[in-house]
């Protein structure tokens, strides 16, 4: 690492720094280049002992035969419960949050509103599957973006939401996009959904893209719904060589204050992100959906901000299958970092290869249907009462989509 790195300050310094005529400026742009380099090594230093610290602590305890990977989340998210149990007078409290289902001897049932119909759709077809082995129970799942159950505001409320914070109790299930109900985009007007779909195209656009053919840059396309990407939008602009990072219009879209001050730039459909080696994720107003798709590109993701969550988020580790990145990084930290990647170039696949196949391996649709399965059966166990069947709701059947 050492070696790679020393060689990159001498090129840097060449290239950069005494291409000036004068040689008084070109001795105090030396000057200021050993600062610096100086930085730059404390930075890279950081960087390879990170990694370093992440492969040597690393066990692989995720292999997919018991499909454990994700009980450590179920049993966070239920721990709040298990002292007490859940009592109907809570699921009361929590269905003014959310969409309240039952499943009562093997089938399923649904109030007769839902707020997003092809959300509910989404997640009912992983239950469908599952009812039949199920125990009876009341849930309350949230199909809004956001959760629910502060632990700033009063005591847990059992409701289940697909992304949070730890600053939530909600419980955390596979989003209803993995089948469908994801958000319609012009490239995706039905809405970004079938995972499995998406698992195929994407291992094919990876294999024709291989890592060597992949454009040494950086890569961004979505829509402002966070501020948190702006740094990479701007960096974009000011160092196009090294990042393509640009925002596209969303529903919200009214003007070009929307896209930071610039006209919004068309759609990029997930397969074509494949040809850039480092593709940059974001949180959105909670978690992306785009996160796993990057990783089946088979290039270097750059993960950014580690608060918002979806259920199979920390079984990935940073460093080792990811890149992290600092909520607030501005434009320098991006740039060093992106640097960082392109003069490690070994080290980049040998990362973006295990974020790969960590997606590829263990979240196939079967464990996210485990995934709902483990859940289901030990949030049951935590009812105090026996659920019976709520006349008002209405019975949810299999369609030939489902
Ligand atoms: N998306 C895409 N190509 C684009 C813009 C967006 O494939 O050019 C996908 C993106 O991967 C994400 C979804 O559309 O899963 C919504 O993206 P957006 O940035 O609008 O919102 P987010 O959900 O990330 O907050």
């Amino acid at each position: 690492y050492i070696i790679l790195l020393t060689t990159f300050w001498i090129a840097n310094c060449e290239e950069e720094y005494c291409s000036v005529d004068s040689t008084a400026a070109c001795g105090e742009k030396k000057e200021c280049n050993i600062q610096y380099k100086k930085v730059l090594n404390e930075q890279y230093t950081k960087y390879y002992n990170a990694i370093e610290e992440a492969e040597n602590n690393y066990y692989n305890t995720c292999n997919n035969n018991n499909n454990d990977c994700y009980n450590n989340i179920i049993l966070r998210d239920l721990k709040p419960f298990k002292e007490e149990g859940i009592n109907k007078d809570l699921i009361s409290i929590a269905k003014n949050r959310g969409t309240f289902y039952q499943i009562i001897d093997g089938k399923l049932y649904r109030q007769k509103e839902c707020m997003f119909p092809s959300r509910c759709a989404g997640i009912e077809h992983f239950i469908l599957k599952l009812a039949p082995r199920l125990p009876d129970m009341d849930l309350v799942i949230n199909v809004r973006d956001y959760p629910q159950s502060s632990k700033h505001f009063g005591s847990p409320l059992p409701i289940f939401s697909f992304s949070k914070t730890r600053q939530y109790y909600d419980i955390t299930y596979p989003a209803w996009s993995f089948w469908e109900g994801g958000p319609a985009i012009s490239l995706y007007p039905r809405g970004l959904g079938r995972w499995d779909e998406h698992r195929r195209s994407l291992d094919k656009a990876s294999n024709n893209t291989v890592w060597e053919r992949k454009e040494n840059k950086a890569f961004f396309r979505g829509s402002r719904t966070s501020a948190e990407r702006d740094n990479l939008v701007l960096l974009s602009r000011k160092r196009p060589e090294l990042v393509d990072a640009r925002y596209t219009k969303n529903q919200a879209w009214k003007s070009d204050e929307d896209t930071l001050y610039a006209p919004p730039a068309s759609e990029v459909p997930l397969e074509a992100h494949c040809n850039y080696k480092y593709l940059f994720n974001y949180r959105g107003v909670a978690a992306s959906f785009r996160h796993k798709h990057l990783f089946l590109c088979r290039s270097l993701v750059f993960h950014v901000g580690d608060e918002w969550t979806e259920f199979y988020y920390d079984a990935m580790l940073p460093w080792l299958h990811y890149i992290p990145v600092p909520k607030d990084a501005d434009q320098t930290v991006l740039e060093s970092l992106i640097q960082f990647v392109i003069h490690n170039d070994k080290l980049s696949k040998t990362i973006a290869d295990r974020g790969r196949d960590f997606i590829w391996n263990n979240l196939r649709m079967a464990d996210i249907e485990q995934f709902w399965e483990k859940l289901l059966k030990k949030y049951s166990e935590l009812l105090t009462y026996k659920a019976t069947l709520d006349k008002h709701l209405i019975k949810i059947n299999r369609t030939e989509k489902s």
